[in-house]
């Protein structure tokens, strides 16, 4: 049904995908910050780009790309969908295993799909700026680089903690022309209230949040860009599926299984939206939601009404939440650490089309290790939670002897994250007596695998 009804040029598609027309129930409005009022257009436009104002209430299926997005996009699109066939064999699997390769942009993340769309309609309504928060920094540098292709420039409030521990994306975003401002700063009240406090404040996404907020809204020509949660990255991110779902039509393959790791939920939302339609006209296809069980959102978390930043700026949406005020513990998986879920996503784990899973960061960074050791990509922290879901799919597979398809995104590659893995490596040394070689991990029944 509705994916196969619009077209696509050379593999990319055309249109975005606007799930909210075939949803069987529609999803909860959203609610002014500070008053019990539905949350108008006006009020997001007040602070964002108005045509993404409008996007985050369309109920039209199928929504234009623009000419000069689609021009963007085809410098990095359509990413390829990758068989792993090693990891199968080492699996010894009969499922096949399928993912779709976000890391294949100039920043290395699915992010910079959202990040030209917002660029292009801050451009087209004459702004000249677009402000936001970065914690890892991946949003922080695909906005950066979507700036500099339209000509924008870009403010980016980097949590101050970030700032230290990840100087490669912070000279990144530099490189592609942002400004890296370490969040709390003195540049808004927020952030000079927090100093006055405690000069050293570490910060958090939440008030790095409030400081883009403040200073976009104080600032004229300047709009805040938001990398995940609202509607419109969710529909900008449906390139993801609808190229994949062509891809594996190519390869006469329907999917059983489709799998996301979890932030904001756009990764996800992007491979598996298309998808949705399939499964809502009647095609058995399973949804698989990884979080890591450091940030449990969408197992441990309510469905209900909460803000999407910590400072309670934002509107309030229904979404399954930990509390705005929540501070996940420290993972390596940064851009994971947020205590809601977009309200599309959580719709659909409340309507029982989306199943979640919560995985241990070890597990996670286990299966990512795998994944370089047979395919040789190395996947970013957070996209190891989706790569742990469909290695577990596809051991039951073979306990099962089902042979079916699994289809996971790889939101990111993670050669920015040394760190991580460097430190993961080194408590690994220390919990395996002896140092596992090459081959050793291709055998790899110690790890739990076999
Ligand atoms: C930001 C990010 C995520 C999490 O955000 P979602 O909106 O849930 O996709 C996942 N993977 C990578 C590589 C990211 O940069």
């Amino acid at each position: 049904m509705a994916i196969s009804s619009h077209s696509s040029v050379d593999g990319l598609p055309v249109a975005w995908y606007n799930l909210a027309a075939d949803l069987p129930q529609p999803a909860p409005p959203m609610f002014e910050p500070s008053r019990d009022e539905p949350l108008r257009p006006s009020s997001l436009a007040a602070f964002m780009p108005a045509a993404l104002a409008e996007q985050e209430f369309s109920t039209q299926r199928w929504i234009d790309i623009p000419p000069e997005v689609l021009e963007a996009y085809r410098s990095w699109r359509p990413t390829p969908l990758v068989r792993a066939v090693r990891l199968e064999k080492y699996l010894r699997t009969p499922a096949r295993i399928y993912f779709k390769d976000e890391s294949r942009s100039p920043p290395g993340s699915h992010k910079l799909n959202t990040a030209v769309a917002q660029a292009y309609y801050a451009r087209q309504q004459g702004l000249q700026r677009l402000v936001t928060e970065s914690g890892a920094g991946q949003w922080g540098c695909s906005l950066a680089m979507a700036c500099s292709m339209f000509g924008l420039s870009c403010k980016v409030f980097m949590v101050n903690l970030s700032c230290q521990q990840r100087p490669y994306r912070r000279t990144l975003i530099r490189l592609w022309g942002g400004e890296v401002i370490a969040s709390p700063s003195l540049q808004t009240a927020v952030g000079r209230r927090l100093l006055s406090r405690d000069q050293d404040y570490k910060g958090s996404i939440g008030i790095a949040i409030a400081e883009a907020v403040e200073n976009a809204l104080g600032e004229a020509g300047a709009a805040y860009g938001c990398g995940s949660v609202y509607n419109y990255a969710m529909l900008h991110q449906t390139v993801i599926g609808l190229e994949a779902a062509e891809q594996l039509a190519a390869l006469d393959e329907k999917p059983d299984v489709i799998i996301g790791c979890i932030g904001g939920g756009s990764n996800f939302a992007g491979l598996a939206f298309p998808f949705v339609s399939q499964r809502l006209a009647g095609q058995p296809i399973r949804f698989l939601a990884a979080e890591p069980r450091a940030c449990p959102t969408l197992t441990r978390g309510r469905y209900r009404y909460d803000h999407t930043d910590a400072a309670g700026l934002t509107p309030r949406v229904k979404m399954h939440t930990l509390g705005h005020t929540y501070v996940p513990r420290d993972i390596y998986a940064c851009g994971l650490r947020y205590h809601g879920c977009a309200p599309l996503v959580s719709h659909l784990v409340n309507l029982g089309v989306v199943e979640a899973v919560a995985l241990s960061e070890s597990a996670a960074l286990k299966a990512a290790q795998l994944l370089a050791a047979t395919e040789g990509i190395i996947a970013a922290p957070e996209s190891a939670y989706a790569v742990r879901a469909a290695i577990n799919e596809a051991v039951r597979c073979r306990k099962q002897q089902s042979s079916e398809c699994i289809v996971f995104c790889l939101s990111g590659h993670g050669l920015c994250d040394m760190e991580a893995y460097g430190a993961y490596l080194s408590k690994q040394s220390k919990t395996v007596a002896e140092k596992p070689s090459l081959v050793d991990l291709l055998r790899w029944s110690k790890l739990g695998y076999t």
